[in-house]
């Protein structure tokens, strides 16, 4: 039996209204929200400059520094799942922030602005766990498929 079949079932019309959205101004790369999502939705990769130059929509692909001395010279950057998150809004709960670097918005103004090519984009990207250490929280969901 063929495993991970459900990233294939997109939800369309979307089962919630609103989905995060990431203020990476207030965002401390802390990957809170990423362990607590329960269906893996939202994501945190590592990207080289010009890999976020060639994002498919490079305006709504932001991009900042990667903290930490073992990402110097990289890019984070946080994803969301446009078509399988479920608004639960737990990764707004848990983010430590105040104020919260994730705040709900209208998933039809993410979908019209190349959220889900981003998200197809960031998730072909290559896997970059081993710069830093995995058996952390921060470290165990980077670049992860
Ligand atoms: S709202 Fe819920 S399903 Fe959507 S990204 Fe946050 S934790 Fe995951
Ligand atoms: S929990 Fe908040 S501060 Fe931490 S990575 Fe998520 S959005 Fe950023």
């Amino acid at each position: 039996m063929q495993s991970g079949t459900t990233r294939y079932e997109k939800r369309r019309p979307n089962p919630s209204a609103l989905i995060p959205k990431w203020n990476y101004t207030a965002c401390t790369q802390c990957n809170q929200c990423v362990a607590v999502c329960p269906h893996a939705v939202i994501r945190p990769f590592i990207v080289t400059r010009d890999e976020a130059d060639n994002a498919p929509s490079p305006s709504t692909f932001v991009t900042v520094k990667a903290q930490g001395a073992e990402l110097a010279g990289k890019r984070y950057t946080l994803q969301i799942s446009p078509l399988d998150c479920t608004g639960c809004t737990a990764c707004v709960e848990a983010c430590p922030e105040a104020p919260k670097a994730l705040e709900m918005q209208d998933v039809e103004n993410v979908l019209s602005t190349g959220g889900e090519d981003n998200w197809t984009y960031a998730m072909s990207l290559p896997e970059r766990g081993t710069l830093i250490d995995k058996y952390t929280l921060k470290g165990g969901s980077m670049n992860i498929k």
